[in-house]
């Protein structure tokens, strides 16, 4: 008997015995006795009474318990091999059961042995047989009658490998169990009586050992805070950690300093909710301790307002702000705009300048040698209150003189290390807002970003218009592509602008080794005769939908075309459709000044029509453009759709936007793009792009490439459970912080914090 208190973190080898311990390991890689109990059945099998051998049924999946009456090993003629013919009896009746080429089976089934048998009964010449059957020995000195009432009870059926059978790990399963007859609860006692949750032991008999059907689902939401909570205290922890000890440099209001500057400046009203954030991030800035705040807010919100007033409340306090931007065009942008934003304020030192302003220094990875080291000094020396950059900003060797404020825009772009890097390179820790327009669902916020207070902008500024959302099946309806055309040339002839999006970038630059089969299908003439099948599958809706890169689109069946590209279409459409327009081509391959010069060229209306890929995905913001055409729709996932149509409708006109795509009416791509076109909730959308992700790339894998530890919990369907157990934790770790009284649960939390797969918890 074993009453170790750390029994969870027992090597399986101690239990199971090295030989077994390695094929778990190797096979559904478990390595403790907690990975093996919390390894949870995925579904149960009903076996109910065993069928009487005098009246099997035929072609049908049954089970049989019953005796080896005798075993004879046949072999082939003329051949290597050898049947092996098992007549099985279980007192009403005989029946042949057969096995080729297995001598497991030969050494098993032997005389006088009980086993159950699960498969078909076909007559074969004549008589009735079972092939190849699955078996279930019932042990050689076992209780035959006991196992036959076992056998009465559901089978657990758990994910199982070709070399580790679910009944093996049934099998191990309850060893573990009985190896350890005291098991010590994770979940404090108080949590069990106030949520009416049963032990620990009775809920993992329930589920792996269950008596009836029913039982098991009783336990899965004792289980599920078994996940929940020890997730919840590192959470809380950390919070502690970071707002307990970790002192910041507060940045208090100053009246007359360059914020209230700005502020004469500013040619709108902020929004309510802009100054909502606003005072609540200001709030923050003033204290001691470090901001570390998301601010959620649909495509257009007007976050980067909000950001350069929480930038100039830290000039004010004597500090450096950084932002940083997840693309250069991006980068690139966010500097004109608050360049101009600011006006002379960016310009302290200018003859037309103001002398109460500050430098803004852009820092991108292409930056010529002379360019980036005057933007590298004014960073270092502080001439600059202001830096905004790409990542380079971190890669390189970035000095600020006093980094008081890190602001992330489009967080989901960056990885932990990129923010921990640039969090390390303040003396004191800087404050931290990090901005996102993919809206994560409230629970997934919880989970992930537990230890980030949030803030919302959920009204667009006034007087912008809605964007109108319609799918065009260009397959379907060739004439509604024409009219797409059509659309794009009146906007332009209006003074308007355009974006044709498309998910490749093709071209010279060597990404397609299937370009020659690519049928493009912008002509309605063209659309008639046909493309390869397109099926309308559904692209996995992954993490950023068709890679820019191209290449990595996850391209359906063979039949599947290649993915429309930037290069080919623009140019079919300056010979067609969208002839005698300006058109630009911007891709992520583009020299970064020919970028630089496409966007400029668009932001100042020289260019009508913008032929892109995703770069324009996030923050672009030129609002005279009216109408975006999305080609190839169904290859994006619908957050970024969202995220794509948010591009247009910024000023005062209203927003287009045209899905355009060859799936099928009724596929499950079309069905996506439906929701898109139906709903501009962004938080709605984001739910439906997450509900078709596999969960764990929501916490795991999409955040550190590793799996998720999540068993049972569903960052979506438990909303309610992890914000109880949110609650909870942060009430234990008030009262404990290092869990002094739970022993057990502090054993699960240091056990999640140390496991690879706790480590998407680092992300924040
Ligand atoms: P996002 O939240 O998507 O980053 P931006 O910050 O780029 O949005 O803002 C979109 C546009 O709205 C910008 O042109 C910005 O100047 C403008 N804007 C921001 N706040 C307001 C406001 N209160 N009133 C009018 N226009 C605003
Ligand atoms: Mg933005």
């Amino acid at each position: 008997m074993n009453v170790a208190s750390d029994v969870l973190a027992t090597p399986l080898s101690e239990v199971l015995g090295d030989r077994t311990a390695k094929v778990v390991a190797k096979e559904i890689d478990l390595a403790t006795v907690g990975d093996l109990l919390r390894y949870y059945p995925r579904r149960y099998y009903e076996r109910g009474e065993p069928t009487d051998l005098s009246a099997v049924p035929l072609e049908e999946e049954i089970t049989v318990f019953a005796e080896v009456e005798k075993a004879v090993k046949v072999p082939f003629r003329g051949r290597k091999g050898f049947r092996l013919d098992v007549q099985i009896t279980d007192g009403n009746g005989v029946l042949l059961v057969t096995f080729f080429n297995n001598w497991k089976v030969e050494r098993e089934l032997r005389p006088g042995r009980w086993a159950f048998f699960a498969g078909k009964v076909s007559v074969y010449r004549g008589h009735p047989q079972m092939s190849g059957p699955a078996y279930e020995l019932v042990d050689g000195d076992g209780d035959v009658d006991r196992a036959a009432e076992e056998f009465a009870k559901p089978v657990p059926v758990y994910p199982a490998t070709a070399g580790l059978p679910t009944w093996t790990i049934k099998r191990c399963v309850r060893q573990a169990l009985d190896w350890f007859p005291e098991l010590e609860d994770p979940l404090p006692a108080e949590i069990r009586s106030r949520h009416r949750l049963p032990g620990f032991r009775e809920a993992l008999e329930a589920v792996h050992r269950p008596a009836d059907e029913k039982e098991p689902y009783r336990a899965h939401p004792r289980l599920k805070w078994d996940e929940a909570l020890p997730l919840q205290v590192v959470l809380a922890q950390r919070r502690r950690a970071t707002l307990g000890d970790r002192s910041a440099v507060p940045r208090p209001a100053r009246t007359a300093g360059i914020l209230d500057r700005f502020d004469e400046r500013l040619p709108f009203r902020l929004t309510d909710g802009q100054q909502e954030v606003c005072e609540q991030i200001f709030g923050d800035l003033a204290q001691t301790h470090p901001m570390h705040r998301l601010l959620q807010g649909e495509v257009g919100s007007g976050k980067t307002v909000v950001a350069l007033r929480a930038m100039l409340r830290t000039v004010d306090g004597g500090g450096q702000a950084v932002l940083l931007a997840p693309t250069e065009v991006l980068a690139q942008q966010h500097h004109r705009s608050i360049t101009e934003m600011l006006g002379p304020l960016a310009r302290p030192g200018q003859f037309d300048g103001d002398p109460d302003g500050t430098r803004v220094a852009l820092l991108t990875g292409s930056q010529g040698a002379k360019e980036r080291r005057a933007n590298l000094l004014d960073a270092a020396s502080g001439e600059a209150g202001i830096v905004i950059g790409t990542h380079a900003v971190i890669q390189e060797k970035v000095d600020f003189a006093a980094l008081g404020l890190v602001v992330i825009d489009e967080q989901h772009r960056f990885g932990v290390e990129q923010r921990d890097a640039l969090r390390a390179k303040a003396g004191e820790p800087p404050h931290l807002l990090v901005m996102t327009a993919t809206p994560i669902p409230r629970t997934v916020a919880m989970t992930v970003f537990g230890d980030l207070d949030t803030s919302e902008l959920k009204v667009l500024p006034a007087g912008r218009s809605p964007i109108a959302t319609h799918v065009v099946p260009a397959r379907e309806k060739p004439n509604y592509l024409a009219r797409t055309w059509a659309r794009i040339r009146e906007e332009v002839e209006r003074g308007h602008q355009a974006y044709v999006v498309c998910p490749r970038i093709g071209g010279e630059g060597g990404d397609e080794t299937d370009g020659d089969g690519t049928q493009l299908a912008l002509l309605p003439a063209r659309t008639l005769s046909g493309s390869a099948g397109s099926d309308g599958a559904a692209t996995p809706g992954g993490s950023g939908g068709p890679a820019e890169a191209g290449g990595t689109d996850g391209a359906g069946p063979e039949d599947r075309r290649a993915p429309l590209a930037v290069a080919d279409v623009a140019q079919e459409l300056s010979a067609g459709p969208l002839a005698g327009l300006r058109l630009g081509v911007l891709h992520g391959r583009l020299a970064p000044q020919e970028k630089d010069e496409v966007m400029a060229g668009f932001t100042a209306g020289t260019v009508d029509v913008l032929v892109a890929t995703t770069v324009v995905e996030v923050g672009v913001n030129v609002p005279n453009a009216s109408v975006m055409a999305i080609l190839d729709a169904d290859r994006f996932g619908v957050s970024q759709l969202h995220q794509l149509r948010g591009r247009v409708g910024r000023g005062s006109v209203p927003g287009l936007c045209l899905l355009v795509t060859e799936a099928a009416g009724d596929s499950p791509a079309r069905e996506r793009l439906d929701a898109v076109a139906g709903t501009t909730d962004g938080f709605e959308l984001s739910r439906i792009d997450l509900e078709q992700r596999r969960e764990g790339d929501v916490l795991g894998a999409a955040q550190s490439g590793r799996r998720s530890s999540l068993r049972l919990l569903s960052v979506l369907r438990d909303e309610e459970l992890i914000g109880q157990a949110r609650k909870a934790a942060g009430e234990l770790v008030a009262r404990d912080p290092a869990l002094a009284d739970q022993p057990a649960l502090a054993r699960a939390v240091s056990a999640l914090t140390e496991s690879e797969r706790g480590d998407y918890l680092a992300m924040t």
